[in-house]
């Protein structure tokens, strides 16, 4: 399964951690000379022993003539700046297909255009209580590349990978893979939503019937080889679903996800997956249910940051897009005040107003679409457009009422007044508090 890189010129572009992890390993593996490659100028690298080069071009491209081509995650393989090292006919690898020839444990991939970084989370904390050894990585975590390096290797990597990851695989092939679900989404990147399907769907290309997918009810995959296991929170079709805070296994039920963590239905969606996947791996359901009930996502997830008059305010600032509002709208039970706003992703938010229409006493809206937003969404509900998420805060604290839950759930990225959605999401933390006096 190791790839022979014995004597070869392996170019890794990228100097982040996934791009030094692999250097390494390349290096590590025999390669007979490895570059890191950087275009910007101001790049440093993180480990003075490997080779690099910041601020490369087309010529320091040439010069080198790699005969692999490594590329770090965040980094488009159709470009010209990266397509100027494969001049020499090198093929281009993700670090995780190198990761993948390298590591010699058990890998269960997570796809899905919401709630892997969550079910990713999920599995590594269910199978450690179980008292196997796993680490969470690839988008998440570790890089796969760190892991192959360790001495001592974990039973299974449980691999968060991103559509872009997908992309540059050749021959990776995981046990379990799970596909969460799809909504279009990376707009800006793709230039059709077939394209950012196409490459998800690539995590399954190497499975065969010896493997096993695990899929959400409902998702429109073209027929793929593994086996395959479904589960639902809406119908009741599928190997899981989930009623009455309980997944079920039809008539019996198996975990009460009532009163933990995980209860709202995408995160039980997230739990039934991840279900799915340790049974197939060998848990046992009484170690699964211990594992689900004690497990705490990470925050900015459908977070509570207060409960103040009877009013509850939820911090959602993960949602980058509209499905993952869509469900935390979904999930709450509550009246719902929505703030909703950010950068410009070229996506359509129309599909959300149905449920709007229902659901919401209001939306305030922010940040580079609002005005989009304010097309959008106030013919089916009354809506209010500021700047910031500070002015977004404070007008919620007005029009909401006793009973409702005030849900922060951007539904698009941050990146045009923050640096990422923790520092959005603290935002909206800090505006909270302020505006509360807490
Ligand atoms: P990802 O890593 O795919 O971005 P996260 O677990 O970080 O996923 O969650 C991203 C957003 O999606 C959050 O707003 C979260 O509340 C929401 N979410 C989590 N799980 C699901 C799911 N199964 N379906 C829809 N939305 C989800």
């Amino acid at each position: 399964m190791a790839m022979n890189l014995s004597g070869k010129k392996v170019a890794v572009l990228g100097c982040g951690r996934s791009g030094v992890a692999a250097a390494r390993l390349a290096l590590a593996k025999g390669a007979g000379e490895v570059c890191i490659f950087d275009s910007n100028p101001k790049a440093t690298c993180a480990d003075a022993a490997i080779r690099f080069v910041a601020g490369a071009g087309e010529q320091e491209a040439q010069a080198f003539a790699a005969e692999i081509v490594v590329l770090s995650p965040g980094i488009e393989a159709d470009i010209p700046w990266t397509l100027a090292f494969t001049c020499a006919g090198a093929p281009i690898i993700g670090e995780i297909e190198l990761g993948y020839h390298f590591y010699t444990g058990r890998i269960i991939a997570i796809t899905g255009t919401n709630g892997k970084t969550t079910t990713t989370a999920l599995l590594e904390h269910v199978l450690l209580q179980a008292g196997r050894t796993a680490k969470a990585c690839g988008n998440y975590g570790y890089p796969l590349c760190e892991l192959a390096l360790l001495p001592e290797q974990p039973e299974f990597a449980v691999l968060e990978v991103s559509s872009f990851q997908m992309e540059t695989i050749i021959d990776f092939r995981p046990e379990v893979a799970i596909w969460l679900n799809f909504a279009p989404d990376h707009m800006d990147r793709y230039t059709k939503v077939e394209d950012y399907f196409n490459a998800k769907l690539r995590v399954f290309e190497n499975m065969s019937e010896e493997q096993l997918a695990i899929v959400r009810v409902g998702e429109k995959l073209p027929g793929i080889k593994p086996r395959v296991a479904e589960f639902s929170s809406v119908a009741d079709s599928g190997q899981l679903c989930y009623k009455d805070g309980y997944i079920m296994e039809g008539p019996a039920q198996r975990t009460k996800l009532r009163g933990t963590a995980l209860e709202q239905a995408h995160n039980a969606e997230n739990a039934m997956a991840a279900t799915l996947a340790c049974r197939a791996v060998g848990l046992s359901d009484e170690q699964i249910s211990a594992g689900l009930c004690s497990f705490c996502p990470p925050g900015h997830r459908c977070e509570t940051v207060a409960e103040m008059d009877g009013i509850l305010w939820l911090n959602d600032s993960k949602s980058t897009n509209l499905h993952s509002t869509e469900a935390a709208v979904r999930s709450q039970t509550r009246p719902i005040i929505l703030l909703a706003g950010g950068k410009d992703k070229g996506l359509d938010y129309t599909a959300i107003n149905p449920m709007l229409a229902e659901k919401a006493r209001c939306c305030i809206v922010f940040g580079q679409i609002a005005s989009q937003l304010m097309n959008t969404f106030s013919p089916v509900c009354r809506t209010i457009q500021v700047e910031t998420v500070q002015e977004a805060v404070v007008a919620a604290a007005q029009e909401a009422k006793q009973g409702d839950v005030v849900l922060f759930s951007p539904g698009t990225s941050s990146f045009d007044q923050f640096t990422g959605y923790v520092q959005r999401g603290e935002c909206f933390r800090a505006a909270v508090h302020k505006t509360l006096n807490l």
